[in-house]
């Protein structure tokens, strides 16, 4: 098992956001967490890549506890996260974005550069161009494209989707779907249920705090429960 978040509670103060979430991610996969507003997809993420404590529970990657181990370092150790709301350096240029992505890491990252412009041909085009003055899409793709430039053995994304015209989230999900053909394991949020479950292995129903079901992302998209409640219908 690449990633194993075990019996995970979170809490905001008081409020607790996750309340024994155990997802599972083997190595090659794309796994889904899918689930309404407040479920605590984005904050499954966040406790992941270190961004927000847990309570209780631990986090295993590569069999190793990284529960208490510091988000920089777990980028180091292979985790890499594309935030919600994209996250990404508006005064730096598009290359520059990409170089502050592999940071951390020693040795030449041109190949790594190279790739990632293969990737999203639209990113080299405006290399040079602002990452702020980017569209939403664009800055999308940018914020993938950077965090792919750690390198990562697992990626986490979250809604690449949110706020791009249908055409625009076809292309995010194929290039995700390329991504992971290329060997990188992809662990991603989404409130578009629909895609998410068709791009995905295996996924995760979250509902406020915990996890309602699991299953292979096939049997989800006939799951009578699941098609009334985030699939807009029967
Ligand atoms: P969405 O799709 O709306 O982003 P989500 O499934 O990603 O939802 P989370 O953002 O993880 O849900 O939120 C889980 C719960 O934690 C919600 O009840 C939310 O209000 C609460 N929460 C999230 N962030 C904070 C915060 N910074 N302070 C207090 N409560 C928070």
């Amino acid at each position: 098992m690449l990633l194993e978040i075990r019996d995970v509670h979170v809490h905001y103060g008081k409020i607790a956001a996750l309340k024994g979430i155990t997802v599972e991610v083997e190595e090659g996969e794309i796994v889904t967490l899918i689930g309404a507003n407040g479920a605590g997809k984005t904050t499954t993420l966040k406790t992941i890549s270190g961004l927000r404590p847990l309570s209780s529970g631990r986090i295993l990657f590569n069999g190793q506890d990284i529960s208490r181990m510091p988000g920089h370092k777990r980028v180091l150790a292979g985790i890499g996260q594309a935030p919600e709301g994209r996250g990404i350096f508006p005064g730096m240029t598009v290359t520059e974005n990409l170089h502050m992505g592999a940071y951390a890491r020693k040795g030449d990252v041109s190949k790594d550069l190279a790739e990632v412009f293969e990737l999203f041909p639209r990113l080299a085009e405006r290399k040079n161009q602002a990452g702020g003055t980017m569209s939403g899409g664009e800055q999308q793709m940018l914020a993938i494209g950077r965090a792919l430039m750690s390198r990562p053995k697992v990626l986490l994304l979250d809604e690449p989707s949110m706020g791009l015209a249908p055409m625009l989230i076809q292309q995010i999900f194929t290039i995700i779907e390329e991504i992971n053909r290329r060997g990188t394991t992809v662990l991603v949020v989404e409130q578009n249920a629909q895609q998410a479950l068709q791009l995905a292995h295996r996924a995760y129903v979250l509902e406020t705090g915990r996890v309602l079901k699991s299953a292979p992302a096939s049997e989800l998209l006939d799951d009578p429960e699941v098609r009334a409640a985030y699939l807009g219908g029967g």
